[in-house]
C-alpha cells in the first residue's frame, strides 16, 4: 500500500497526522465538548417538516448567499450581545472550521503568517498549514492567561497577517479580557480572529468581542452551533465582522457551499433558540460542580467559561486518562503535561466522572 508521503504531497503536509480526538468506546464520552442533552421534541418535529419542505427544491441550487439564514443569525447575535449586527456583517459556512479556513484563504496563504496563543484550539495551526499559511506560537503565562502587553509586543515583532484568540480558550477554558483583545487589535495590521465557540457558557459578566466590532474593520468574531446549541452534527458555523470582511470571503468561498438542507435546519434551530439554550445553565452548573469537587480530591482546575474543565495536576496524565477510561469515562488528554480536559454534560455523567476520578486518585494515592 502506498502511504501519503510517497505521493507528490506538499512538503509541509508530509509526516502530519489528521486532526481527531481518539474515539474509543466508553460508557461516558466526555472528550469532545458536545452538548449531551437531547434536542427538544418540538424542534425535532419542526425540523422534519422544514427538511421535507426544503427537499422539494433539491433539484435547485441553494441560496448561494444564505440571506435568510444570515438574517436570523444576525438577529440572534444582536439580541444576545446588545450590539446591532446586520445580515451583511454575518457569514456562515459548514462549521466554524470552514469559516476559519475561508478567513485563512482570504487573509493568509503562501508567504503569509498566522499567530495564535498556545495551548489553544489545535485546528488553528492545522487549517493554517492546509492553506499554506506559516504558523507562529504566541506565548502565554504559566497559568495559561495571556499577558496583554507581552502578547501585543510579540504581535508587533512577528507582524502576522492573521492573529487568533480563542475566548473562552480551548483547552484551558478561560475567557480573554476585552482589554487584551483591544490591545492585540491595535498591535496588528492583520485580521484578528476571536474564536468564541464556547461563549454561551461564559460566566456572568463576560462580554463578547462583538461589542468591539464598531470601528474595527479587521476584527472577526467566529461562532458555532456545535456547542451550546447542541447541534454539532448540523455543521453550522458563522462569523460577524465588518461587511467588507464578508465581501472578501466571497472571493474564496465555494459557490453554493451551504446546502439548502443545512440552511433550512439551521434556521429552524434558530427559531427554537430559547429551548436549545435552556440546557446551557444546567451544563454550567455541572461544570461548576466539577470545579468545586476537585480540591477535596487534591486536584485543581483552570477557571472555566466553557462547557469543559482542564484539571490536574497529575504526575502522569496519560496514566490517569487510561485509569478513567478503564472505569468507563473517556476524557481528553490534550497533551499538556499534568492536565486532562473533561466535558461537562448531564448530572449523571458528572456523577460518573467524579466517582471514577475519586477511585483513580484513591488507587494512586494522589500521585497518579
Ligand atoms: C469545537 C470548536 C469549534 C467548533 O468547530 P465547528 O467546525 O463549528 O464544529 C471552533 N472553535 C473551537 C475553539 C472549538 O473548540
Amino acid at each position: 500500500m502506498t502511504g501519503p508521503d510517497e505521493l507528490p504531497l506538499r512538503p509541509e503536509l508530509r509526516g502530519r497526522s489528521p486532526y481527531g480526538a481518539p474515539q474509543v468506546p466508553a460508557a461516558y464520552r466526555l472528550n469532545t465538548n458536545e452538548n449531551p442533552h437531547p434536542l427538544p421534541a418540538e424542534l425535532l418535529a419542526d425540523l422534519g417538516a422544514a427538511l421535507g419542505h426544503a427537499a422539494l427544491e433539491l433539484n435547485r441550487y441553494p441560496d448561494r448567499d444564505a440571506v435568510a439564514l444570515r438574517t436570523d443569525l444576525a438577529g440572534y447575535l444582536s439580541r444576545t450581545s446588545g450590539e446591532a449586527v446586520t445580515p451583511q456583517q454575518v457569514w456562515a459556512a459548514n462549521g466554524s472550521n470552514e469559516v476559519l479556513q475561508q478567513i485563512l484563504q482570504a487573509f493568509g496563504g503562501g508567504g503569509r503568517t498566522a499567530l495564535g496563543f498556545t495551548p489553544s484550539y489545535s485546528m488553528h495551526p492545522i487549517i493554517s498549514a492546509g492553506t499554506g499559511t506559516a504558523w507562529v506560537d504566541g506565548h502565554r503565562r504559566g497559568d495559561f492567561t495571556i499577558d496583554a502587553a507581552a502578547a501585543a509586543a510579540q504581535v508587533r515583532e512577528v507582524r502576522p497577517d492573521v492573529v487568533f484568540v480563542t475566548s473562552p480558550n480551548n483547552p484551558t477554558g478561560t475567557a480573554v479580557a476585552l482589554e487584551t483583545i483591544e490591545q492585540l487589535y491595535s498591535a496588528t495590521a492583520g485580521v484578528l480572529v476571536v474564536d468564541e465557540a464556547y461563549t454561551e457558557f461564559a460566566r456572568a459578566g463576560t462580554r463578547s468581542a462583538l461589542t468591539l466590532l464598531p470601528g474595527r474593520p479587521r476584527l472577526i468574531v467566529s461562532r458555532t452551533m456545535s456547542k451550546a446549541f447542541g447541534m454539532a452534527g448540523l455543521r453550522l458555523g458563522y462569523l460577524a465582522a465588518d461587511a467588507a470582511v464578508v465581501d472578501a470571503l466571497q472571493l474564496v468561498r465555494l459557490p453554493y457551499h451551504l446546502s439548502s438542507l443545512t440552511q433550512a435546519a439551521a434556521r429552524m434551530a434558530l427559531a427554537h433558540t430559547d429551548a436549545l439554550l435552556a440546557t446551557v445553565d444546567e451544563v454550567k452548573a455541572q461544570r461548576d460542580r466539577i470545579v468545586e469537587a476537585l480540591p477535596a480530591l487534591g486536584l485543581t482546575s483552570v477557571p472555566s467559561d466553557a462547557n469543559f474543565v482542564l484539571f490536574g495536576h497529575f504526575a502522569d496524565a496519560p496514566a490517569a486518562w487510561r485509569a478513567l477510561l478503564d472505569r468507563g469515562v473517556l476524557v481528553r488528554d490534550v497533551g499538556l503535561p499534568g492536565w486532562l480536559r473533561v466535558t461537562a454534560g448531564t448530572a449523571t455523567e458528572t456523577d460518573a466522572f467524579l466517582t471514577a476520578l475519586a477511585a483513580v486518585v484513591a488507587e494512586h494515592g494522589g500521585r497518579t
